[in-house]
Parts: C-alpha cells; sequence; structure tokens
C-alpha cells in the first residue's frame, strides 16, 4: 500500500496513476492500493484500474460541523477500501490518541472498509525498552472498542516512528520480532483473528530492502511513503511482494 501523504499535484499523480495502472497486474495475488491526498480522490477512482483506493484520514464523526474534516460516507462515495488511522504523522503532529484511532477505526469499519491501523514506537521509547508497553497499549485500546466483526476488517501497519521518511528501516530481526510480538499480543484477544489478521509493515522501505523485509515469516504486506512517490521504485517493491505470494 502506497502513501503519497501530502504530495503531487493534478499533474504529477496524473503521471502516478499511469505508472501504477502498468504495475497493476490483477492475476497476481497481491492487494495493491494507493491512500491518495483528498483532493485527488475523484481524479484516482476515475484513473486507476487495478489499483484498490485508499484514504490517509478520516473523522470519527458521521457529519455536521467539523470543519476540514472528511466523513466516512464521502469516502465511500469515491469507492475508498482501505482508510489509514493513527498513522505516526497524525499522532505526533495532530496530537490523535489511541482512543481517537480506535474511534476512526470503527467508523471504518462500520462503513464496510479496511482501517489500516498505525502503531508504532518512537526511538525514545523503543531506547528505554517500552516497545512492548507501547505497542501493547495501542492494541488494547483498539480491541477494547471494536466488535470481533469489526476487528476482522482491519490491518495492522507496524510502523518504527525513527524509520518513517529517515530512510533508515528497521532491521529484518528487528521487524520480525515485533510483528511476532503482534501477533501474539492478537492471540490472547482472539486466536483465530491472530492467525488471519494482516501486519504489514511501514518504514524507509524501498526495492532494496523489499525483498528481505516482506520475506519475513509475520510480514504480510507494506506500506510504503516516500519510494512509492516513484512509479519504479514502487513498482520493485510490489515485484517483491508478488515473488512472496507465488513462493507460497
Ligand atoms: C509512511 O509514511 O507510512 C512511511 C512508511 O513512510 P516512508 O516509507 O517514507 O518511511
Amino acid at each position: 500500500m502506497g502513501n503519497w501523504k501530502m504530495n503531487g499535484s493534478l499533474l504529477t499523480i496524473k503521471t502516478l496513476c499511469e505508472a501504477l495502472n502498468g504495475i497493476a497486474d490483477t492475476s497476481a495475488h497481491v492487494d495493491m492500493a494507493v491512500c491518495v491526498p483528498s483532493p485527488y480522490l475523484f481524479y484516482a477512482r476515475t484513473n486507476l484500474k487495478g489499483v484498490c483506493l485508499g484514504a490517509q484520514n478520516v473523522s470519527h464523526h458521521d457529519d455536521g460541523a467539523y470543519t476540514g474534516e472528511i466523513s466516512t460516507s464521502m469516502l465511500k462515495d469515491f469507492d475508498c477500501q482501505y482508510v489509514l488511522a493513527g498513522h505516526s504523522e497524525r499522532r505526533a503532529l495532530y496530537a490523535e490518541t489511541n482512543v481517537e484511532v480506535a474511534l476512526k477505526a470503527k467508523k471504518i469499519t462500520d462503513a464496510g472498509m479496511t482501517a489500516v491501523v498505525c502503531i508504532g514506537e518512537s526511538l525514545d521509547q523503543r531506547l528505554s525498552g517500552e516497545l512492548e508497553k507501547i505497542l501493547f497499549e495501542q492494541i488494547r485500546v483498539l480491541f477494547s472498542y471494536l466488535s470481533l466483526k469489526a476487528l476482522a476488517n482491519i490491518v495492522i501497519a507496524y510502523e518504527p516512528v525513527w524509520a518513517i521518511g529517515t530512510g533508515l528501516a528497521a532491521t529484518a530481526n528487528q521487524i520480525q520480532d515485533v510483528h511476532a510480538f503482534i501477533r501474539q499480543t492478537i492471540t490472547k484477544f482472539n486466536e483465530n483473528l491472530a492467525k488471519n489478521v494482516r501486519i504489514v509493515y511501514g518504514g524507509s522501505l524501498k526495492p532494496s530492502n523489499a525483498a528481505e523485509i516482506l520475506a519475513l515469516d509475520d510480514v504480510d504486506g507494506g506500506l510504503i511513503g516516500g519510494a512509492s512517490l516513484s512509479g519504479k521504485d514502487f513498482g520493485e517493491i510490489i515485484n517483491q511482494a508478488k515473488r512472496k505470494t507465488c513462493l507460497r
């Protein structure tokens, strides 16, 4: 899944959509999606072929006097299938709390879309040994707000904050350990869900590290920021994802 964040113009989005259409391969068992800046959702919906549409944020309110916000029903109008909830940039810059993230995830799944819930630790939290505590709490709050039916419609994105946009991805060992911890934690809530939930990795995923990261046992895909702004790089990452599903 690509996340274009607040990048691009109508012209560059047009070029990227064309590049993605060239990469899309409906015969492969890889779900390819891109989270587009909201003003370009209509363009992307009309012009993307074989690529699912995602949004980067949504309100946890239905509608009303919430200037600047976007509702789940608006996103549905543009055939969005995925919505990010709790991206670390939103947690850090807009003070989104675990509870707000859970409320958003609930709204998204209630609307029949998939919530891609981002969790992860800062470097300070990792260095002070708080990694598991932080992730457990992010998962606990999410699970306390969503029904089992709703939880079947979430993807967990493990995104160590220190790896996002820094060029410095977590190592394969770090990623596998954390993904296994997340799956184990979810087992405590529901075993079946733990087996089936998709846990994707995000944080400086790029063509040079995609093969190693995407091949890890507990990694079920990627959330890709910077590299998704290049059709060529995104295509190479998608090809590595296809190789994994072929090998399974
Ligand atoms: C992200 O923003 O979710 C992300 C993973 O960014 P990047 O790939 O640029 O680190």
